[in-house]
């Protein structure tokens, strides 16, 4: 069993009742309450300083503080299907080059709108427990070739946990890289600043042969404050490759102007943006999601406003199937196409359908109006 007691650091207090912050009123601390017995808060007194509390709207307030909005019936705890790729508690592998590790069942921080919310709901049962079983399941399958450790926050174990997971990894000749999924750069980059370990850590991954990449999670230019970018920079320096991705979430990132902002600002300090999500339909998400017409019309809008290197991001759709790209709209019509397929026959499907104004996800169209399968091309006698 991989125990995930919480790292912390001098510089961080964990907070996880709201009677704990100060600047809200008793009254809406009582008006929270439902929300958080259905939905736990968590927080530090770093991520909550970042917070204009004059600013009802502040886009961290909103991504933080819990909303009686989550206790909207809607939405479900899996919506990507993720239980159909899950090999044993903890192991997940959908597409072929790539296998998931849930190590970890704590987040520095927890986003409201949450995308793996059942990892903190159903703690135990959702993240890895048997990591020499893993790690066989990962040596016995030659056509993995990335890893990525996720959950939760895998930096949220202690840098001699992660060390254990990732140690093993090393030795496997197939696994050519290693990724972190992480949002502690924005909720606590004292983590990485404060532990030379962790670095050495890091710094080992290409020592050993292998390539580490840490995919961060920066939804608001806000959150990239002076130790969020000195962090950024230290894992720079260890030698990873590091890239961005978000959803698209209502008050938080939904206008141009703001997600132009984020992708300029994390590409000057040579964090890519890789994908931005469609926020996934997961329980207590209704005051979260953005429409997909809207929000990939707000993605195109603010690319416009950016450089060739802060516009690298897909705008996608983690669905059951696969990572589904939302390619374009007409008047009538919006297009889809395949970018990560977990069935062979679907890489690189196009499909189109009649547009809705208020879909939330692929389900909620209609049948597409028309689907051209990859190999289409490659049998078409127009395609050179
Ligand atoms: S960092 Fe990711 S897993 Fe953690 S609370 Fe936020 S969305 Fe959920």
């Amino acid at each position: 069993m991989i125990n995930t007691a919480a790292m912390t650091t001098k510089k961080t207090k964990f907070i996880t009742k709201l009677k704990n912050v100060p600047e809200l009123t008793a009254d809406e601390q009582s008006i929270l309450a439902d929300v958080t017995d259905k939905f736990e808060f968590r927080a530090n007194d770093y991520y909550l300083s970042l917070i204009d509390w004059t600013d009802l709207n502040d886009p961290i307030r909103k991504l933080i503080i819990p909303n009686p909005c989550e206790l909207d019936d809607w939405g479900s705890l899996d919506p990507s299907g993720e239980k159909n790729y899950t090999i044993m508690p903890g192991l997940e592998h959908k597409y072929q080059s790539t296998a998931l590790l849930l190590v970890s069942n704590v987040c520095g921080g927890i986003c409201r709108y949450c995308f793996r919310k059942r990892v903190f709901i159903h703690k135990q049962d959702e993240m890895l427990s048997n990591l020499e079983a893993a790690i066989d399941y990962l040596r016995h399958h030659p056509e993995i070739s990335n890893v990525l450790l996720t959950g939760g926050d895998p930096l949220m174990l202690s840098t001699n946990k992660l060390q254990n997971i990732i140690e093993p990894l090393l030795h496997i000749d197939h696994i050519k890289i290693i990724r972190l999924g992480t949002k502690i750069p924005a909720f606590n980059p004292y983590r990485i600043i404060e532990d030379h370990k962790l670095i050495e850590l890091m710094s080992s991954v290409g020592s050993a042969g292998k390539q580490l990449y840490t995919i961060v999670h920066f939804n608001h230019a806000n959150e990239l404050t002076d130790p969020a970018c000195q962090a950024l920079r230290l894992i720079h320096k260890t030698g990873s490759v590091l890239a961005n991705q978000s959803p698209i979430i209502r008050g938080i990132n939904d206008n141009p102007q703001n997600l132009a902002d984020l992708f300029n600002k994390l590409s000057f300090f040579g964090v890519p943006p890789y994908y931005v999500f469609q926020c996934r339909p997961v329980l207590g998400n209704k005051g979260y999601v953005v429409p997909i017409e809207e929000a990939y019309q707000t993605f195109e809008q603010a690319k416009a406003q950016c450089s060739g290197l802060a516009k690298r991001a897909r705008y996608a759709m983690s669905h059951e199937t696969g990572k589904i790209e939302i390619v374009g709209l007409t008047q009538k019509h919006v297009y889809f196409k395949y970018h990560r397929a977990a069935l062979d026959a679907d890489n690189g499907k196009f499909m189109v359908f009649n547009r809705n104004p208020d879909a939330y996800w692929l389900d909620d169209y209609d049948q597409p109006i028309e689907q051209f399968p990859l190999e289409n091309f490659q049998n078409s006698e127009a395609v050179l």
